[in-house]
């Protein structure tokens, strides 16, 4: 049994650990160690942040097209497609003047999952890129992606000016 397959029985499949430990009784050692990981975390994170998003848009996801996007938000980088800014500075702008989003204060915290082509649906991960909240909020489905990674290069002299280095 590999690490992802174990997220995904557990997580996803809602298989219980004592089903999986018989299931694979070779992995018994890494099974509990990928128990006790920080990626099970992340990905119960993850899971259950879209669970929540999907169900406020009143988007309708089968458990393998939700398992999909965990895993490719995972192994996406953590830095806004548009503007660069990175999910680990987000915290740093935040403090850095109060909440600096003050319609929307829990947003803006972690990146958001923005579709290039707003028509395409969720389930098409190639559509699929990290955007931080403010690139996302801005590009509507007014802009299209390449419009909007123009205003992305200058957004992204703001943030390097606030946060005073180049990202
Ligand atoms: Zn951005």
């Amino acid at each position: 049994m590999t690490e992802i397959e174990f997220y995904k029985k557990k997580i996803f499949d809602k298989v219980s650990i004592t089903q999986i430990k018989t299931q694979y009784p070779d992995s018994l050692d890494s099974i509990k160690n990928w128990e006790k990981s920080d990626n099970y975390k992340k990905i119960q994170k993850y899971k259950s942040n879209l669970t929540h998003k999907f169900k406020q848009i009143q988007v309708n996801l089968n458990n393998d097209e939700l398992y999909k996007i965990v895993i490719w938000m995972y192994n996406t980088p953590k830095v806004c497609y548009y503007c660069s800014l990175p999910e680990s500075t987000l915290e740093e702008l935040h403090n850095q003047q109060g909440y600096i989003n003050k319609r929307y204060p829990k947003r803006g915290k972690s990146l958001e999952i923005d579709r290039k082509q707003a028509n395409l649906p969720y389930n098409d991960i190639e559509n699929l890129v990290l955007a931080c909240y403010w690139c996302n909020n801005a590009k509507t489905d007014t802009f299209t992606e390449d419009e909007f990674r123009l205003l992305g290069k200058e957004i992204k002299k703001i943030w390097e000016n606030r946060l005073n280095r180049q990202l």
